[in-house]
């Protein structure tokens, strides 16, 4: 009989020598990337030819996350660093990066960035207050924007590794048909009901209410906090304005929340911006299950 270590050892070592070896294992790229999506977009782009990196702990929002020193020195050796732009995160202008390696997936959408005026500060998770003022940052729920990030990935990793190109503009080309996929079903879906007064838990559909003309109206509220007796009142007022049937939350909301909310006559649901990993599935599953959610609020 083997104890458990031995045989883990022995699954290990089977592991080891049934994988594939990377065709140019000398020139796999180290990649580093500021979000979930980026990463999932290089990830697809880059197959085997890269090892890319997310570092950013599941539990903090990777849009305000700073990482230590020692993390910082990772990302300034990486052979690349996949930006997201739109002033996400901030911690990447503030230290110095080098230049050359730096993508930023923004930049050619950057003229029609949107601005947003709103700075009350607030707070999730352990990185402490913060607002959403200034440019609005998650691109990515245009998803046309998002085949544009792809894109500028595609060509940062065909410049460092051209001998790879058709492989990137293959795996690009599919990830491009899935994402405008996305965005042609989200186009049709909103159409179904044009002008739909809607609410959000949070400021960060700005893109995505842009691109398929939502009516929506953003709030600062969590999903797993009771908004508080204050900000319950405001909301009262903001109904009679903004008829709303549904409320779109960043996750699943507190029992409390959405039963309050049922009582003003609003239905909840979830499109999750998917910023960092998801604990089931990826990028585009998360995706398609906000989308079969929005159709219970477009077309059921
Ligand atoms: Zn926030």
């Amino acid at each position: 009989m083997f104890t458990t270590s031995v045989r883990f050892a022995v699954l290990f070592l089977i592991l080891l020598f049934s994988l594939p070896l990377p065709a140019t294992a000398e020139k796999k790229l180290t990649v580093y990337t500021v979000n979930y999506p980026l990463h999932y977009f290089a990830e697809r782009i880059g197959g085997n030819q890269i090892n890319v990196v997310f570092p950013a702990p599941a539990s903090q929002d990777p849009a305000f996350w700073k990482p230590d020193e020692a993390m910082v020195r990772e990302y300034q050796k990486a052979d690349l660093i996949i930006l997201n732009g739109a002033g996400y995160a901030k911690w990447t202008q503030k230290v110095s990066l080098p230049m050359l390696r730096m993508v930023d997936t923004s930049a050619v959408f950057k003229n029609t960035l949107i601005n947003v005026d709103n700075d009350v500060t607030h707070s999730h998770g352990p990185s402490g207050d913060h607002s959403h003022g200034g440019t609005a940052f998650t691109t990515w729920l245009d998803f046309s924007q998002a085949a544009l990030q792809a894109e500028a990935i595609y060509k940062a990793l065909s410049r460092k590794l051209p001998e790879t190109e058709a492989v990137f503009a293959q795996n690009f080309e599919m990830l491009k048909k899935d994402l405008l996929e996305l965005d042609r079903a989200m186009e049709t879906m909103s159409a179904h009901k044009p002008g739909l007064p809607l609410f959000a838990s949070h400021p960060i559909y700005q893109y995505m209410a842009r691109r398929y003309n939502l009516n929506l109206k953003m709030l600062t509220w969590e999903p797993d906090e009771d908004p508080g007796a204050a900000q319950w009142n405001h909301f009262q007022g903001l109904i009679q304005e903004h008829k709303a049937m549904w409320m779109v939350w960043e996750g699943e909301p507190l029992p409390e929340s959405s039963t309050t909310l049922m009582k003003m006559g609003i239905k909840s649901t979830v499109f999750n911006p998917c910023f960092a990993r998801p604990e089931k599935g990826d990028f585009l599953s998360v995706m398609q299950q906000n989308l079969n959610n929005m159709a219970t609020v477009f077309i059921k």
